[in-house]
């Protein structure tokens, strides 16, 4: 059935492990990698409309100007693919609600293409199959697919293979943006220069597997990965203080998140969550959050 107007809500995501090999003869990086989507989460709502429309909102700490210009926004190409699959034209009025940081490492622009191509198919009432939405999720970025299937998973290829991964805990996270994005490509440019022997197979998330099947965060903690964290660190030096605030002010491991500049916190529990945040708040001149996961994948929050 079709509707007049639908919102759909697509979280963020954490990548707990983030094992990279050299790079691919078409110039993809190969990963192993474990996605944690979190509560920190993009509405995207669709409306009918003779036409196409798009507009953005964000929080006043995001950057709006690091937003691409009309006809280049990610729900662009989502709605193009999506219509051109059921032989039909783009139309609908779209309005993109930001919560997650803009080239945060937190694939924002992912959620934000999963959730419209969900929101599409309702609105226009065209029953895509989920092989034929996930296969368009690959086709407009690594991140997409995971932030359809949401929880916890395992990625593979170049992050588009994803296979859910068991996870009954809840896990409590603060996430420190940064107002100034970083360019995911230019963060795996300084990883080539750091690693010239990088082996074509990325590292294996065994450890963090096991992490996650014991249900312990101290565990969790120590198995957490990133390969890309030297270069963005390279890149971005000041992050390394946050990190160590954040650990300093009882959190017990900080990270990158992805590609960054957005650091993750892991703490024991809502109330050490709360309790970082609010020394960081203090200390951190800047946005801090608190949130959890795992959490769905995109979801349909309202129906008109
Ligand atoms: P990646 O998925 O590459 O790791 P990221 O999570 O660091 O990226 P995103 O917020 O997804 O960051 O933005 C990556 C780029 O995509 C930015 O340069 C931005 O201009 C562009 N972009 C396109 N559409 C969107 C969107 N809806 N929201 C955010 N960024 C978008």
């Amino acid at each position: 059935m079709s509707r007049s107007s639908v919102t759909v809500r697509a979280p963020a995501k954490i990548n707990l492990h983030l094992g990279v090999g050299a790079p691919r003869a078409d110039g993809y990086h190969p990963l192993h990698t474990v996605y944690q989507a979190v509560g920190l989460c993009d509405d995207v709502t669709v409306s009918r409309s003779p036409g196409w429309t798009l507009g953005v909102t964000v929080p006043d700490w995001m950057d709006e100007g690091a937003l691409p210009g009309p006809g280049d926004n990610i729900v662009d190409r989502a709605a193009r693919l999506l219509a051109d699959l059921h032989g039909i034209e783009p139309k609908a009025e779209v309005r993109i609600a930001k919560s997650i940081p803009v080239a945060g490492g937190m694939a924002g622009g992912s959620a934000d293409a999963a959730a419209a191509l969900v929101a599409l198919d309702r609105l226009w009432g065209v029953d895509t199959t989920d092989d034929d939405l996930l296969r368009i999720a690959a086709q407009l970025g690594s991140d997409v697919p995971f932030a359809l299937h949401g929880g916890t998973a395992a990625g593979t290829g170049r992050g588009e293979v994803v296979e859910p991964v068991q996870d009954d805990q809840t896990w409590w996270w603060v996430l420190v943006p940064s107002r100034v994005g970083l360019s995911t490509p230019a963060v795996y440019a300084r990883f080539d220069e750091l690693n010239p022997g990088a082996s074509s197979e990325p590292p294996a998330p065994s450890d963090l597997l096991d992490a996650i099947a014991s249900g312990g965060v101290h565990q969790l903690a120590e198995a957490l990965h990133n390969d890309l964290q030297p270069a963005t660190l390279d890149l971005r030096p000041e992050l390394a203080d946050v990190i160590d605030a954040g650990e300093q002010a009882g959190a017990l491991r900080g990270l990158v998140s992805g590609s960054g500049p957005t650091v993750a916190l892991l703490c024991d529990g809502v109330d050490d969550a709360r309790a970082v945040a609010g020394a960081l708040g203090e200390s951190h001149h800047g946005v801090v959050l608190v949130a959890n996961g795992p959490v769905a994948g995109a979801h349909v929050v309202t129906y008109a």
